[in-house]
């Protein structure tokens, strides 16, 4: 799948998010049950609204979720979780502040791991809008599934088929915990977002790839004051 959404969104002359040209270098082949494990991560999103976005990486990419109340340990919670474009590989390990535009807020890298579906067929299963998958990660593990639910009437016509519920399946890692309370920090920086804020220097990610404001040019135009500029709106909002 082509990350031209994910894209069109952005500007990358102003975020530091990656732009994914290594995504297509790295396309792995289809994983099946019997198949590689590959990569997942939960990052914690504090943009507009809070929310958990949940990616799998699959066939080159990482497919995404936009969790609102974040993942729950307890199967009886379905978690409405909103299909977003597929993000690049790169992305998965992004933990920073982007200053504006799309998606502008506080990232933190709040669980990652390895992933692997429970079904022959991943492109199957999210054409059907059944996933069942099981999670190896810091925070979540065990048996999950996507399901897909139904369009309600009125539903814009962009917005049709995004709608589905993330399911934790009963086993040893399901339980009464409320694993987004017990577990809010980062598993890269172990910070919160005001830790990620004042970093002296935040991660910083350019066309794809890891940058350091002092060795790469457009990424010392995100001077200390941009990012502060952009922490203040942010943390306005939030308040
Ligand atoms: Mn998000």
């Amino acid at each position: 799948m082509a990350l031209d959404e994910y894209r069109r969104k952005r500007d990358f002359s102003r975020t530091p998010e990656p732009e994914g040209a290594a995504a297509r270098r790295n396309r792995r082949r289809q994983a099946t049950t019997d198949g590689p494990e590959g990569y997942f991560c939960v990052q914690k999103h504090l943009a507009s609204h809070l929310h958990y976005d949940l990616r799998l990486e699959h066939d080159g990419v990482l497919l995404s979720w936009a969790v609102p109340k974040g993942p729950s340990l307890q199967p009886a919670d379905k978690r409405m979780a909103v299909r977003t474009e597929d993000h690049p590989c790169e992305y998965g390990s992004f933990e920073g502040v982007i200053p504006e535009g799309y998606g502008a807020g506080i990232v933190m890298l709040w669980d990652h791991g390895a992933w692997k579906p429970e079904v022959d067929d991943v492109g199957a299963a999210l054409e059907r809008g059944d996933l069942k998958f099981s999670l190896d990660g810091y925070k979540l593990k065990g048996s999950w599934a996507l399901v897909r639910t139904r369009d309600r009437a009125g539903t814009a016509p962009r917005q049709r088929g995004r709608n589905w519920l993330l399911i934790k399946h009963a086993d040893f890692w399901s339980g009464p915990i409320d694993i987004t309370a017990v577990a809010p920090l980062s598993v890269k920086s172990e910070g919160d977002f005001d830790d990620i804020l004042a970093a002296d220097m935040p991660e910083l990610w350019i066309t794809g790839r890891p940058a350091t404001a002092a060795g790469n040019g457009r990424a010392a135009a995100l001077t200390r004051e941009v990012i502060e500029r952009a922490a203040r709106k942010i943390l306005a909002r939030r308040g």
